[in-house]
């Protein structure tokens, strides 16, 4: 009978130890230790062991089913423990793998434009300045020297909010009320960035657009010092080797007064389709202010100068950007709107 034992001892043993799965433990455990298992076999065959060996036989029987029941626990604990670990290994986070891909916005090409004026002209000193969009008349025409019967006002169709009042037909109005802000402090250096409106649509005109205007008074401001300013002005914006030139032309508030082009961008003077065989493009309007204009905002005109332009923002990026068609710029086309930034 001991000899039983210790053979099903050493069977146990390697059953449990190859034991795979959590069913097999239970089978051997119903096998040896279940209603009709072995070694419940052998306790209740005591009776029949010879009584001298029956002390010895018991406790052997009983150490052995007590060592199943150990063993069976530790073999279900490092199950559990390797399931786990599987688990874990499955289920592993791999942080190097790409994250969720989310869609991140970009600048507008007239924004990008209206940085780079922007940096362009605060390099040279100026500040920009703004000013409310709904403004008065008397701001958007008659301080700029357009009274009401002017007929400088005919170019501007506009959208009136009542007889005084009216959406902003160009940035100048923010140079009258800084000149009136600022005097007397001189220098005056500013650039009005912003919307504008006017009663246009087509494929050169929008309702709103962008301007930026520029205003310099200072003693001694010549012609000179607005040619130098936008050369280098068309240089950064366009290319070192670029040219500008003035032609004579009309602003009420500005005398005298230029329209200002820049050599072609795309054949570089020589003549071509976009700048219509001329070599020239036409980029913004220019001049030196209107004594009247320098009076009314309260500065002597014997005594300073100043000079004043004006770009549509659209205009300069159409011609950087190659763009053909301004409405572009507001039908939110994402075909479009992605190819910069
Ligand atoms: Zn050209």
């Amino acid at each position: 009978m001991l000899q039983r034992l210790k053979e099903l001892e050493a069977e146990v043993r390697k059953k449990i130890d190859d034991a795979d799965s959590l069913e097999v433990l239970q089978s051997i455990k119903q096998e040896m230790l279940g209603r009709k298992g072995q070694v419940t076999a052998i306790l209740r065959a005591l009776g029949d062991v010879p009584s001298e060996k029956r002390p010895l036989v018991g406790k052997k029987a009983n150490e052995l089913r007590d060592l199943i029941e150990k063993l069976l626990y530790e073999k279900k604990q490092s199950l559990a423990l390797k399931a786990q670990e599987e688990r874990w290994d499955r289920e592993r986070i791999d942080v190097t793998l790409p994250g969720t891909p989310f869609l991140v916005g970009q600048k507008h090409p007239l924004t990008l434009i209206l940085d780079e004026i922007k940096e362009i002209f605060c390099g040279l000193g100026f500040q920009v300045a703004e000013g409310p969009e709904i403004e008065y008349d008397y701001y958007n025409f008659e301080a700029l020297n357009m009274p009401k019967d002017h007929p400088a006002r005919d170019m501007q169709d506009s959208f009136y909010i009542n007889s005084n009042v009216l959406l902003r037909t160009h940035t100048s109005p923010v140079q009258v009320r800084t000149m009136e802000k600022k005097v007397p402090a001189l220098p005056v250096r500013i650039i009005a960035p912003g919307k504008v409106y006017r009663r246009d649509d087509d494929a050169t005109h929008s309702p709103m657009f962008h301007q930026v205007e520029g205003l310099a008074i200072d003693e001694r401001i010549s012609l000179a010092d607005l040619k130098g300013t936008l050369l280098l002005f068309a240089r950064e914006m366009f290319g070192e080797e670029k040219q500008i030139r003035l032609r004579p032309s009309f602003f009420p508030f500005t005398e005298p007064s230029a329209e200002v082009d820049v050599s072609c961008i795309i054949c570089n003077g020589k003549g071509c389709r976009v700048c219509g065989q001329t070599g020239w493009l036409e980029i913004l309007g220019a001049g030196m202010v209107h004594p009247r204009v320098l009076e009314m905002s309260g500065y002597n005109p014997e005594k300073v100068t100043g000079y004043a332009f004006g770009m549509g923002v659209e205009r300069i990026a159409m011609l950087k950007y190659g763009i053909d068609d301004l409405r572009l710029f507001f039908t939110n086309d994402l075909r479009m709107l992605r190819q910069f930034g």
